[in-house]
C-alpha cells in the first residue's frame, strides 16, 4: 500500500522558526507544480511516469481544518495564531468562531471548507480554525520529482534491493568511513550521510536515546466509483485536510480522496515502539524489517473509527479497505538531527523527521549543506538540529524504552473483524 500523501501545514505552535522553513518550502512546492505544469506539454515524456498520468501536481492547497474537541482552543491553536500575526500571514487563517472571518471566509471562497464536517448543525458546536495556505503534497510523486531533479543535478542512485542496502559503517579500520553493503561490498567514504528514516537508529546504534523509531497507525477507505455523490463531496475542491484534537487526547486527521478515490485516515495519540537486537543493545526498529504488518493496534483502529462515526459518518456504511503501520523516527523533542556523529569521523546523521519532516522536502538540503560545510553554528537550524541529550523526565515518549506502554508486542493487534463500526 503506498503512503499517498502527507499534510503540508504552517501551525507550528510557539515554533515559529519551523512555521518559516515552511512557508518557505511552500514557495518551492508551488514552483514545483508550476514546473510540472509547464512540461505537461510537449515536454511530457521527460516527467517521471506517476507525473506523466493523472493529476500532474505534487501539492494541492486544499486548505487544513485544525479542530478543536469541545468548545475551546488548546493553548497551541492560539500560540499559532498569534504567530501568524506576527509575519503578517493571519489573513490566511479563518476562525470558525469569528464573524469577521467567517465573512471573509465566504467572500473568498473558503466558507464551504469552515466546516466541512458540519459539526454545528450535528453537535451544536464547532471551534476549529480554516488555514488556506495549507493542504497535502501527493508523496508519491514528490519523491518520484525529487529523484528526477537530483539526477538531473548528477545523483547517482543505487536503489538494488543488496547494492543499495548498508548493512555497516565502519569508522575504526581507517581514516575513512567503510561502508558495507548487502552485496558484500566495501566502499570507502569522504562523508557518509545517514538519512535512514526508521532504520537510522538500526545504523547508528548510538543516536538510540536522541531518537526512536516509533509506528503511527493508518487506515484507508476506497470510494467506490458509482457514488458519485461521496466522489464530490470529499474531492479536495470541497473538504480540506482536517486534524482532530491535536493537543486533546484525540489526535486523528484524515485527507480528501486522492485521484484514485482513497481517502486515508490516521491516528497519532499513540506511536508504537518495537525493540530489537542491534548490536548488541535493545533499539526500537521498523517491524516491516521482520514481517509485513498491516494490522494496527485495537485502540488505534478504535481512534480512527470514532474520528470517521464522528466527523466523516457518510463513510461508515462503505467501512475500511485497508489499515498499515508507517513507521517514523521520532526525536527527543521532535525536532530535527542534522550534525556530525560524535566520535565517529565522516559520518554525519539527517533524521528525527517526527512525524512533521516531509513537507520540508523542498528546503531541507538548503540547510543542511550549511551544516555540512561546517557552518551549523552560525544557523538557527543548525543550532537546533544540533547532536544532543537530555535529562528531562519526559522526552517525547523515549524516556519509557521498552518497559513503556507503546510497546506494539504488548498490544492487541485489530484484525478485519473489528473494521465493522
Ligand atoms: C504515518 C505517518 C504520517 C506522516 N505524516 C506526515 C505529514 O502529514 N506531513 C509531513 O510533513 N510529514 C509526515 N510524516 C513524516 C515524514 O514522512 C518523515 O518526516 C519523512 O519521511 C522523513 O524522511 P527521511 O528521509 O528522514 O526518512 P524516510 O522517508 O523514512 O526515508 C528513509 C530512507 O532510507 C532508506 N533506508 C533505510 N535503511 C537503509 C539501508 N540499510 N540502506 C540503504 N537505505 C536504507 C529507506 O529505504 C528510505 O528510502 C509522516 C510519517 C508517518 C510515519
Amino acid at each position: 500500500m503506498l503512503e499517498v500523501n502527507k499534510i503540508i501545514r504552517f501551525s507550528y505552535g510557539s515554533e515559529i522558526e519551523y512555521q518559516r522553513l515552511a512557508s518557505q518550502a511552500a514557495e518551492i512546492w508551488g514552483e514545483w507544480n508550476q514546473e510540472i505544469a509547464s512540461m505537461a506539454g510537449e515536454r511530457v515524456e521527460e516527467l517521471p511516469g506517476v507525473l506523466q498520468r493523472g493529476e500532474r501536481m505534487v501539492w494541492n492547497k486544499c486548505g487544513f481544518l485544525r479542530m478543536a474537541v469541545g468548545s475551546e482552543f488548546p493553548d497551541i491553536e492560539l500560540d499559532t495564531l498569534r504567530n501568524m500575526e506576527k509575519e503578517g500571514i493571519r489573513d490566511t487563517q479563518f476562525r470558525s468562531d469569528d464573524d469577521i472571518d467567517v465573512e471573509r471566509a465566504s467572500k473568498s471562497g473558503w466558507g464551504h471548507k469552515l466546516d466541512a464536517c458540519r459539526r454545528q448543525e450535528r453537535f451544536g458546536v464547532h471551534k476549529a480554525v480554516l488555514d488556506s495556505s495549507a493542504g497535502f503534497t501527493v508523496a508519491y510523486k514528490a519523491c518520484a520529482w525529487a529523484q528526477y531533479l537530483a539526477r538531473k543535478a548528477g545523483v547517482e542512485f543505487i536503489l538494488h534491493p543488496t547494492k543499495g542496502k548498508v548493512t555497516n559503517i565502519d569508522t575504526t579500520a581507517t581514516e575513512k568511513p567503510i561502508v558495507q553493503t548487502a552485496d558484500g561490498v566495501t566502499h570507502e567514504a569522504d562523508l557518509v550521510v545517514v538519512a535512514g528514516g526508521g532504520w537510522t537508529a538500526g545504523l547508528l546504534p548510538e543516536a538510540d536515546g536522541l531518537i526512536e523509531t516509533t509506528a503511527g497507525s493508518v487506515a484507508t477507505i476506497q470510494l467506490p466509483k458509482e457514488r458519485l455523490d461521496l466522489w464530490e463531496r470529499f474531492s479536495p475542491e470541497n473538504f480540506p485536510v482536517i486534524t482532530w484534537g491535536f493537543s486533546e487526547g484525540k489526535d486523528a486527521y484524515s485527507f480528501p480522496r486522492d485521484e484514485n478515490g482513497v481517502i486515508k485516515i490516521g491516528f497519532r495519540k499513540t506511536k508504537w515502539t518495537n525493540y530489537g537486537d542491534v548490536a548488541g543493545k535493545r533499539i526500537s526498529v521498523p517491524r516491516a524489517v521482520q514481517s509485513k504488518e498491516t494490522d494496527i493496534p485495537a485502540p488505534a483502529l478504535e481512534g480512527i473509527k470514532e474520528y470517521i462515526s464522528l466527523n466523516l459518518p457518510e463513510l461508515v456504511e462503505l467501512g475500511l479497505s485497508s489499515t498499515f503501520l508507517c513507521w517514523y523516527t521520532d526525536s527527543i523533542d521532535n525536532s530535527f538531527v542534522v550534525d556530525f556523529v560524535p566520535n565517529r569521523s565522516g559520518v554525519a546523521i539527517c533524521t528525527g523527521g517526527s512525524g512533521h519532516g516531509f513537507k520540508f522536502l523542498p528546503i531541507l538540503g538548503r540547510e543542511v549543506v550549511k551544516i555540512l560545510e561546517g557552518k551549523g553554528d552560525q544557523t538557527v537550524y543548525g543550532q537546533m538540529w544540533k547532536w544532543r541529550t537530555s535529562t528531562a523526565t519526559k522526552r517525547n515518549g523515549l524516556e519509557e524504552g521498552e518497559e513503556g506502554p507503546r510497546v506494539l508486542e504488548k498490544q492487541k493487534m485489530a484484525s478485519r473483524e473489528d473494521w465493522v463500526f
